[in-house]
């Protein structure tokens, strides 16, 4: 195995390539490299390159391997690549924004040391929407990013780039984040696997934060057994977060080995949406037929509050942004408009450092948090909060898990969606999993149009190897997604 023929690998195949001597960390890091420089000036998936960084980890790793054989971690090695908002030491961290070009954090985020623990090899920071905020990855102060699908269209959101490292084939595996369905949305726009784990799982230390209440990190790859692998590395409690679930992380790869056969689950009606594509509705009710033919039984429920999902949303995370990005002000991070006054140099910081999405949403959570609108919007949005998340425990006394399209459409046109309305109804079916703090995956389950269809699992909160179990028994049964055209054309 070399060159082209590691392009498209899984981090299960990297890692056994890897072991058995038949490759090198340093091979596939050369082979990593080639394919981003063939497809990035169409994608445009990688903000900061990491290349002499990565050459000496995977040196490190190579030596790793010889020294421990088979005992050495399954992620020693193996490429991946890190959505922007993620901090790793010494290296340019920008969110996608110009407020902070320049910030090399003076730390490593716990998610990622872990990985790097491990022996990962990073190859780069990946594009994603300004501070996280977005659908479609043209929210980039840089540039937007190509769905390796058809690179006129969109990767979806935020964590596109991190998305299309995968879908390109120039990673095997990488992390992004989910505050309203930022990897699990992006991950269907893109014909990968996406996990948002249950909030409190992963540690948000060293994630730069838009609404702390609702990021969660997460890994992106090509199969379930990989994100499980992933999840095992990036999982357990963390002293620096104190959001940081100290439940003992449970085996996320046995349960992979027992199928479906027995499990109750439930299809929300309400996910069914007005704006449903009919290819994509008609992808997601065959998956759900052949978990029925795998032995699940399959009813469905009501989750009657879905639709102030939304809503709620855009009261909550705004208002939790607008106070976690007051800390960009010129004086400690990144840029610093000259001017003669200090009120005016955090004026002109912030006009030009922040782009015009952000500051929709800094402007519209401050509203919703002053005085006399608090009751009538902050308030009254962690009330619905409450109720939303509530039906979900209601109806996971019913069934195991929920099964349901992650987006409700495939990929669309770059620049389709300037109203930002339209751009926010993209996440009407990922959003209530995040008001509600609980884990969901999108696994690829067929095209609709020739693009990617992506099916949702959600399960109860810490049952996040439960989510995996039910998405591994689908994916086996369905056969292996096809690749992406980016991919076939580096084998060929
Ligand atoms: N698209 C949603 C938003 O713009 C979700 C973003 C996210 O999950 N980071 O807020």
């Amino acid at each position: 195995m070399s060159g082209s023929g590691l392009i498209g690998r899984t981090v299960v195949e990297m890692g056994a390539a890897l072991r058995s001597g038949q490759v090198t960390a340093a091979d596939l890091l050369d082979a990593a490299i080639a394919q981003r420089e063939r497809v990035d000036a169409r994608v445009h998936a990688f903000l900061a390159r990491t290349d002499d960084l990565a050459r000496e980890q995977a040196r490190r790793a190579d030596e790793r391997i010889a020294r421990e054989g088979e005992a050495a971690p399954p992620l020693c090695g193996i490429p991946v690549a890190l959505k922007d908002v993620l901090c790793l030491e010494g290296v340019e961290t920008t969110a996608s924004s110009l407020i902070i070009r320049g910030f090399r954090p003076p730390y490593t985020g716990t998610a990622v040391q872990r990985l790097l623990d491990q022996g990962a090899v990073v190859v780069g920071k990946t594009n994603c929407d300004e501070f996280a905020m977005g659908s479609s990855n043209e929210n980039s102060a840089y540039s937007p990013v190509g769905n390796p699908w058809d690179v006129e269209r969109v990767p979806g959101g935020s964590s596109g780039g991190s998305a299309a490292s995968v879908a390109a084939g120039v990673v095997p595996y990488s992390l992004g984040s989910d505050t309203g369905g930022s990897i699990r949305q992006p991950a269907s726009l893109c014909g990968v696997v996406g996990f948002k784990p249950t909030y409190g799982r992963v540690s948000r230390y060293g994630l730069i934060a838009f609404a702390s209440s609702l990021d969660q990190i997460g890994p992106f790859t090509q199969t379930v057994e990989d994100t499980a692998l992933v999840y095992q590395a990036i999982a357990g409690h963390d002293p620096l977060d104190s959001t940081s679930a100290p439940t003992p992380v449970e085996d996320p790869l046995t349960g992979l080995r027992c199928g479906v056969e027995g499990m109750r689950l439930g299809v929300p009606r309400e996910y069914f949406v007005d704006g449903l594509e009919p290819g994509v509705r008609a992808a997601v009710e065959t998956a759900v037929e052949v978990l029925r033919s795998l032995g699940a039984s399959v009813e469905p429920v009501s989750l009657p509050s879905t639709d102030a999902g939304l809503s709620t949303y855009y009261i909550i995370a705004p208002a939790e942004c607008s106070s976690n990005l007051a800390r960009f002000d010129g004086v400690r991070f990144g840029l610093r408009e000259a001017s003669p006054s200090l009120l005016q140099m955090y004026l002109r910081t912030r006009d030009a450092g922040f782009g015009a999405e952000v500051k929709r949403r800094i402007m519209l959570g401050t509203y919703a948090l002053s005085s006399g609108y608090y009751d009538a919007y902050y308030r009254k949005a962690q009330k619905v909060r409450t109720v939303i998340h509530d039906e979900f425990e209601r109806v996971f006394a019913q069934v195991d898990a929920l099964v349901c399209p992650t987006s409700p459409t495939v990929a669309f046109t770059q620049g389709a969606r300037e109203d930002p309305i339209a751009m926010y109804l993209c996440d009407v079916l990922t959003i209530p999993v995040n008001l509600a703090g609980l884990p969901g995956i999108s696994v690829p389950c067929g095209f609709a149009d020739g693009l990617p269809v992506g099916l949702q699992v959600i399960g109860p909160r810490f049952q996040d190897a439960r989510v995996l179990r039910v998405a591994h028994a689908y994916e086996q049964a369905a056969g292996l997604a096809r690749r992406s055209p980016l991919v076939a054309e580096a084998a060929a």
